[in-house]
């Protein structure tokens, strides 16, 4: 940031200047929830046609201008184009389930004459959105994570003022522009730039119903103590596991798991931090995937062959490098990596770590991925569950008995079989158990959170 009044939104693979854009002082936060407040009725009592048409109508300009949004995005948060493309693709398709959503959002008839003094009453309940919502959301994806709240709280009836990462405010803007261009009414969604004060000033205005946090557990903390008697749904962080079987086709898995553990410089909140190789496989395994991780080409994010670029700032740089150099010094082993330069940290592959290190236990948030050997079914799963985190796991095996037993014993929100953890399609629920978080996204899921049932009773007898 240049000064008070400016975010200036740096590139981080060559440290240029993307934009400076005006930073939100307290008035404005103010002004940006009473323009919200002042849209309620109108959200509120808007058709689930009408909304489901801004919201289609969103996805297919952000469709149409697939190649500028992802640009914008590489630019501002490093990016490499084939992920950035892939997340607009990926928030086309959010705005489409969301859209769907308005149309079926629906409530339910309950047969009081069940009870014995309900009879002669008619009862059902219809679902009515809760009122302004505040959202507040991390760098790593400045468009999808976006969609996941603005989406569903326009679908559920709700105004939403956003603050996303002043590391990536970009994007959103651009959002906000697209929805009013697709037909959203003023003050329906407003972006507020700025960092921790911004985000403070918001989470505290009395007329936010609801608040929805995406980004990491300090901060989830800090909210958490100011939310007071409001909803509020958090979606943190993890340090996802890969379990390979003995009977596995390594080929797929070494594939999946290179995307998985680097993509986006692991700046994925499921991207793969702990690999667990069944003895049998683990020489293969290590081998094969520390050459295809070597393999990765290297550069800027704006180029269309770049599949491994720089992290998002200098700060997480820093801290990844000396995570890795402290799990060295403790005894670990690296089969690939080296010296970071600048915001560029190589890709690292560890092994010979304990769990006690910071490379297993935290969040790495960055690209770097512990390979270890196991020899018991039920003592990896363990081993996966031993962990303050619980977002998704990825199974690999051919087993349907080993199947079964990691789905009934992982402590994750999702179980993927045969694929990384790193996989999400945006219908699904998402979301973590333990430290990754409360509540679930996906549009049919936030929606149930920003919306509250209002039961109907009516006396047919009087
Ligand atoms: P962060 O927690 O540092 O910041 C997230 C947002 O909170 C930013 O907009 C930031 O400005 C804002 N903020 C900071 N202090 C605040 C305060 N006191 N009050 C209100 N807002 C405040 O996270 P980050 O570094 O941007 O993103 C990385 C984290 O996000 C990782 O932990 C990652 O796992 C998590 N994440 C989770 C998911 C998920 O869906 N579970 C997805 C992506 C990222």
């Amino acid at each position: 940031m240049a000064d008070a009044k400016f975010v200036e939104v740096v590139n981080p693979y060559d440290g240029s200047v993307v934009e400076r854009v005006p930073e939100a002082d307290e008035q404005t936060v103010r002004a940006a929830i009473g323009a919200a407040e002042a849209m309620r009725g109108t959200m509120a009592s808007m058709t689930a046609n009408r909304r489901g048409a801004i919201l289609n109508q969103t996805s297919r300009l952000l469709e149409e201008q697939t190649d500028d949004i992802a640009q914008l995005m590489a630019k501002e948060s490093g990016k490499p184009m084939r992920y950035a493309r892939g997340e607009v693709g990926r928030a086309v398709e959010t705005f489409m389930f969301a859209a769907d959503e308005a149309r079926r959002m629906h409530g339910e008839t309950i047969p009081l004459d069940a009870a014995k003094t309900g009879a002669g009453k008619i009862g059902y309940y219809v679902r009515v959105p809760v009122g302004v919502i505040a959202a507040i959301t991390p760098f790593n994806f400045p468009l999808n994570l976006v969609a996941h709240k603005v989406a569903p709280a326009i679908a559920a009836g709700c105004p939403i003022v956003l603050k996303p990462s002043p590391l990536t405010p970009l994007t959103s803007l651009r959002l906000a522009e697209i929805m009013q261009e697709a037909g959203l009414p003023n003050g329906a969604f407003s972006v507020v730039v700025g960092g921790a004060d911004v985000g403070r000033w918001l989470t505290t205005d009395e007329r936010i119903a609801m608040i929805t946090f995406t980004g990491g557990v300090p901060t989830a903390e800090a909210i958490a103590k100011v939310a007071g008697l409001r909803r509020t749904t958090y979606e943190l962080g993890g340090n996802a596991a890969t379990i390979i079987d003995a009977d596995v086709d390594l080929e797929d898995a070494v594939k999946k798991n290179v995307i998985g553990g680097f993509a986006y410089s692991g700046q994925v909140c499921i991207s793969v931090q702990r690999v667990y190789v069944h003895r049998s496989r683990y020489d293969e395994f290590r081998q094969r995937y520390t050459e295809a991780v070597q393999k990765m080409v290297i550069g800027d994010p704006l180029e269309q062959s770049t599949e491994f670029g720089p992290m998002v700032s200098d700060d997480a740089a820093k801290r990844v490098d000396s995570w890795v150099k402290e799990a060295v010094q403790q005894g670990a082993t690296m089969l690939t990596g080296g010296e970071r330069k600048d915001r560029l940290v190589p890709a690292t592959v560890l092994e010979n770590v304990t769990s006690d290190m910071q490379v297993m236990c935290n969040e790495v948030f960055g690209p770097v991925v512990n390979l270890l050997p196991f020899d018991d079914w039920d003592a990896v799963l363990d081993e996966v569950n031993d962990s303050p985190f619980g977002l998704q796991a990825g199974v690999f095996t051919r087993s349907l008995a080993h199947t079964m037993r990691a789905i009934e014993k992982l402590d994750v929100g999702g179980v993927i079989i045969n694929d990384v953890p790193a996989f999400r399609v945006d219908n699904m629920p998402y979301g973590g158990m333990k430290k990754s978080g409360i509540g679930r996204e996906g549009p049919r899921f936030a929606i149930e959170d920003m919306t509250a049932l209002k039961m109907v009773v009516i006396n047919a007898g009087s």
